[in-house]
């Protein structure tokens, strides 16, 4: 009996100006297979369906059960992790190609280094001064444990802003993960004191207001973050911080 095969079309590029190509794999099949197995099973052997040497494939990956964020791809056209993606439960061919809204490094490896930066813009973080022993922080209520931490899961994976129509060339829009992660600090008792400032960040281009409310971004969340819960909690954070200020502008 012929060996079951998985068949894959892999979209390359050598390198970020450099032409694409797409190269097809024929790989024995196993149970439990997943999308970084493949991967892995090609770097062993890196010849393509037709018989033609070829290079391993580039790409991300770390921690192998949907923590890292870093194996983000399209898998049959949908923004996902290899890592949890399973073959037995994917239509073949499995077309793999790199996620288009951030630069692509090399084959699958693309730089995400955008999402970094706009956390950095929001100050997603609680500033702690110094490196002394601060005793304990603040307590938090049970009810607002719960509302957070399905937020602090978030893993910087980028779907969400891959499946985004407002993430495009044409945007600075930082995406539903970064305004998601503004609600969570701002919900922290110490970092509440700097919610100001995350505000504030996003009130100008590509903050909250480019949000088009298409509602993507929840379906494609691997986490099962509430994102659009987030953008509608920091939109009306936003439009307070802006009254407030307006008023206190006139006094
Ligand atoms: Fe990924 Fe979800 Fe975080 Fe977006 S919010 S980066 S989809 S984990």
């Amino acid at each position: 009996m012929a060996e079951k095969q998985v068949i894959l079309r892999i979209k390359r590029r050598q390198g970020p100006k450099e032409p694409v190509r797409w190269e097809e794999f024929a790989l024995p099949w196993r149970p439990s297979m997943n999308i970084i197995i493949c991967l892995r099973d090609i770097a062993e052997n890196p010849v393509t369906r037709d018989g033609k040497k070829t290079t391993p494939i580039t790409y991300d990956s770390n921690c192998l059960e949907e923590i890292c964020g870093s194996c983000a791809m399209l898998i049959n056209g949908k923004a996902r992790m290899a890592c949890s993606a399973l073959v037995d439960q994917l239509e073949q061919p499995i077309r793999i190609e790199p996620m288009t809204k951030f630069p692509v490094v090399r084959d699958l490896a693309v730089d995400r280094q955008f999402m970094f930066e706009s956390l950095k813009r929001v100050k997603a973080w609680i500033p702690i001064d110094g490196t002394y022993d601060l005793g304990e922080g603040p307590r938090m209520a049970p009810a607002v444990q719960e509302v957070g931490y399905p937020l602090a899961r978030c893993i910087t994976c980028g779907n969400c802003l891959e499946i985004c129509p407002k993430v495009n060339e044409h945007s600075q829009f930082v995406g539903a993960a970064i305004v998601s992660q503004v609600r969570l600090f701002n919900m922290h008792p110490t970092g509440a004191m700097h919610a100001a400032e995350r505000l504030e960040a996003l009130m100008g281009p590509g903050g909250i207001e480019d949000c088009d409310n298409a509602q993507n971004c929840v379906k494609v969340c691997p986490k099962g973050i509430p994102l659009t819960e987030s953008l509608a909690a920091v939109n009306g954070q936003v439009l307070r911080h802006a009254i407030k200020s307006w008023f206190r502008g006139r006094d």
